[in-house]
């Protein structure tokens, strides 16, 4: 119990702020000035967290209009509301007979009595504001935040605050200028890529020279490490000091029993800190709180449940099987259900990562107002996405838009083509019949456009 409380009363996880937001990928601006790029699977409002059969046969199948994803409107195309993933999931394909032929294995008494397989959600607190404190460490204990060019007056999000910055208020996906109006003494940064996919590699080989651990990246701040440890804390505890010691950051530690125990008690952690959350405290600990706080669990999911009458997390894990597939579908109800009781994968997978998909959007400093101006717009991201995806060797099948208008309403929309392509005019041509779909007039202040690529041979 000590362990568990260690740091005080923990705080409610931040669970849905980064799996349905546009910086799903933690502390990633994806609405910076210049143009991001995002390398994803299929993520909408649903994230399915890793391991689960439904989250195994809704990637394999390539089959984004999941009943959990959005509605198909009547032109066949789906709407995600304002969620817009660029999150890096592995695939989990393999999920399946990976889970069944370990079932029972991990986090379960071994044959000395005793839980030896352990999942460590590894999670670097303030990310990119703390990578650049290493450089700046005049800035250390001030407000600081990271976005955009580092200039409030200009369009663009916080991809990262720190945390006497968030005290006022500022979290990642904000405006700038909101940012700036919460907290006027904060220093303003411009965003770094390179710093930090620098850092997030140093990050990532520490992990991986862990001896037995087997490492599954998560995002570029975050990943899962399974262990074989008699005592999980500690082996945090050392993975915190290598990390630090290699460097000069600090992470937080997930300590459970499966993926989603895992990743779900790092924010109790926070900062600097551990938490472990097994099948025994999983009850006591997430039973009481909205089903919000589960991973992937957004307010769009929270609201459907709440209209079967099911509020918190010991409410879902009590669930009706039934109930839960007549509202979401045997994937995403069977998931759901076992989200609400912590269950899952409980073994990271360290095979490569494949790309799903490849994703360019920009925010324009002044808004789009013709259908010409967006035409034009799209085109070019277009043929952005074509650049990435012809990397891969593998052709587009289908278009995702988002769209952000003025001041800030967000929407995606998807459509599979006909055939698959890297015709950049083809792409162009869907993304901009699937704006006119949406019969929206509004001054346009963002446009995404995403190409999610065929399976590679053999599958993910
Ligand atoms: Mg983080």
């Amino acid at each position: 119990m000590r362990a568990l409380w260690q740091r005080g009363r923990p705080r409610a996880p931040e669970i849905q702020s980064r799996t349905c937001s546009s910086t799903s990928w933690p502390e990633v601006p994806s609405s910076a000035l210049e143009s991001t790029s995002s390398v994803s699977t299929v993520s909408p409002t649903v994230a399915l967290p890793p391991g689960s059969a439904s989250s195994a046969r809704w990637r394999s199948s390539s089959d984004t209009r999941s009943p959990a994803a959005g509605k198909a409107d009547s032109s066949g195309c789906v709407a995600y509301g304002s969620c817009w993933s660029s999150l890096i999931v592995r695939p989990y394909a393999d999920a399946v007979p990976l889970r069944s032929a370990r079932r029972g294995a991990v986090g379960r008494p071994g044959h000395n009595g005793r839980v030896t397989h352990w999942v460590l959600h590894v999670d670097m607190d303030q990310f990119l504001v703390a990578v650049e404190l290493l450089r700046r460490p005049e800035l250390v204990g001030l407000p600081v935040v990271v976005g955009g060019r580092g200039d409030p007056t200009e369009r663009a999000v916080v991809s990262t605050a720190s945390y006497e910055a968030r005290a006022h208020g500022v979290r990642s996906g904000l405006a700038l200028k909101l940012a700036k109006r919460r907290c006027p003494e904060a220093v303003f940064l411009p965003v770094d890529f390179p710093v930090y996919e620098a850092a997030s590699a140093r990050v990532m080989a520490t992990l991986r020279a862990t001896p037995g651990a087997v490492v599954e990246v998560l995002g570029w701040d975050e990943a899962f490490v399974g262990i074989e440890a008699d005592d999980p804390v500690a082996a945090a505890r050392s993975i915190q000091a290598a990390v630090l010691a290699a460097t000069g950051l600090h992470c937080s530690v997930g300590i459970g029993d499966t993926l989603v125990r895992a990743k779900i008690a790092t924010d109790f952690g926070k900062p600097q800190g551990t938490f472990v959350l097994t099948r025994d405290t999983w009850m006591e600990v997430m039973g009481e709180r909205p089903t919000t706080a589960l991973w992937g669990v957004g307010t769009r999911i929270g609201a459907r449940l709440e209209a079967i009458g099911i509020r918190t997390v010991a409410d879902l894990a009590a669930a009706e099987a039934d109930a839960l597939v007549a509202a979401f579908g045997p994937a995403t109800g069977a998931h759901l259900g076992r989200l609400g009781r912590g269950g899952g994968r409980s073994r990271p997978d360290d095979t490569p990562w494949v790309a799903r998909a490849h994703g360019r959007e920009t925010t324009y400093q002044s808004d789009l107002r013709t259908p010409d101006e967006v035409r034009a717009a799209l085109a070019e991201l277009a043929a952005r996405v074509i650049d990435d995806v012809r990397k891969e060797e593998r052709m587009v099948q289908r278009v995702h838009l988002k769209v952000r208008f003025a001041p800030f309403f967000t929407f995606t929309k998807v459509r599979k083509l006909k055939e698959p392509t890297w015709d950049v005019e083809v792409i162009t041509q869907t993304a901009h019949d699937l704006y006119l779909a949406l019969d929206d007039q509004r001054p346009v202040r963002l446009l995404g456009v995403r190409g999610e690529m065929v399976e590679p041979e053999g599958g993910y």
